[in-house]
């Protein structure tokens, strides 16, 4: 069954003489990169990292965590990022909200521990889509450069927000979501 238009019937004719030689082929590909090379960039060049390329609101970068309008965490550690996630990036602990830590957690459970193997994460939005607290979103910001794989497992001093530091994500919010997220 045909489901797009994007297919193409692939051509099986026998080649040529003149393509079976394969030179002039590779004269003429050598001839257009020599053009390119020759006619230089076309305003879409960037020297990252001194340049970076401008991204939409909507990039599927590097996770935060949020807090709510009292900075406590959203995230209540149910698990449904991590069951979603279709590349087993996430793992977390959950932990009981004591009496003296309501200013700190908003729901009676929360994540003692969290944390996304940024390696693993394909960037996919599936967490952001599946979490019931609106306590995970995925944002324009990139993934540092790190020197070794363990450095990749990011927990929650880097995933939460910081208290007087907010990652605006109102840009990734629908109107609906805007309103009923308390
Ligand atoms: S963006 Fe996708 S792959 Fe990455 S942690 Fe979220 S669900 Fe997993
Ligand atoms: S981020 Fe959301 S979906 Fe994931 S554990 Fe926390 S509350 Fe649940």
């Amino acid at each position: 069954m045909k489901l797009t238009n994007r297919s193409k019937v692939v051509s099986n004719k026998e080649m040529t003489f003149m393509e079976k030689l394969y030179l002039p082929e590779i004269l003429k590909g050598m001839a257009i990169t020599m053009r390119h090379a020759l006619a230089g960039p076309k305003g879409k060049v960037f020297s990252y990292p001194e340049q970076e390329k401008p991204r939409t609101k909507f990039w599927r970068g590097l996770h935060v965590l949020k807090r709510d309008e009292e900075g406590r965490e959203r995230c209540t550690a149910c698990g449904l990022c991590a069951v979603v996630c279709p590349a087993e990036a996430i793992t977390m602990t959950s932990a009981e909200r004591t009496r003296d830590e309501k200013h700190l957690y908003r729901e009676e459970k929360y994540a003692s521990v969290y944390e996304i193997n940024m390696l693993r994460c394909i960037f996919c939005g599936l967490c952001e889509e599946a979490c019931p607290k609106s306590a995970i979103y995925l944002t324009d910001r990139l993934v540092d450069v790190e020197t070794n794989r363990g450095s990749f497992v990011y927990g929650k001093d880097k995933l939460v927000e910081k208290i007087n530091e907010r990652v605006d994500i109102t840009a990734r919010q629908s109107e609906l979501q805007k309103k009923t997220v308390k």
